[in-house]
């Protein structure tokens, strides 16, 4: 592979993890409208704060897109899946930051393999925060799962203001 060669591969992966954030974001918008109107408002209040962290991954793909030269395009291969009921929201978001952190590693190894650093970096930097989202959303997929009723009775009323500040749920884990 020469240099062009080398960056387009690097501009490709980077496009189809932002392609992979542009769904994740509609998917979580989706379920926080709903968790919300199902009055389980913390669970819809952390949603929407993932969702915030998604569309800030999504900036940060695109900004070296730009850097690269290359330009931002989004296919949406995977479509959103309204109306999901509470037990199904956190198999299904379980399941999709697992296949995003596989997916990350393997654009990593080829950000590797064509020599830049930086944009492998960035995967892993990316990695580590869908690493947070996956163990929320399966500790609560769990809970869910082993306490049933009970757990959700617990979350019913609760209240989903996340407040002016639109930090995501990563920053507010560390306590930024
Ligand atoms: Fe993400
Ligand atoms: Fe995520």
């Amino acid at each position: 592979m020469d240099k062009k060669e080398k960056k387009e591969k690097v501009i490709e992966v980077l496009n189809r993890a932002r392609d992979m954030e542009l769904m994740a974001i509609g998917q979580y918008m989706n379920q926080h409208y709903n968790l919300d109107d199902r009055d389980y408002g913390e669970l819809a209040a952390q949603v929407k704060l993932i969702a915030v962290d998604e569309m800030r991954h999504a900036e940060m793909f695109a900004e070296r897109i730009k850097e690269l030269g290359g330009e931002p395009v989004a296919s949406y291969t995977d479509k959103v899946q309204p109306g999901q009921d509470v037990e199904q929201v956190f198999t299904f978001d379980t399941k999709l930051e697992d296949d995003t952190v596989d997916a990350y590693n393997g654009f990593q190894q080829v950000c590797r393999d064509a020599g830049d650093g930086i944009s492998a970096q960035l995967l892993q930097q990316v990695t580590d925060e869908e690493q947070s989202h996956l163990n929320y959303f399966d500790s609560v997929r769990d809970h869910i799962e082993t306490l049933g009723q009970a757990y959700l009775a617990q979350k019913a009323g609760t209240p989903s203001d996340t407040g002016l500040n639109t930090q995501g749920f990563v920053a507010r884990q560390s306590g930024d």
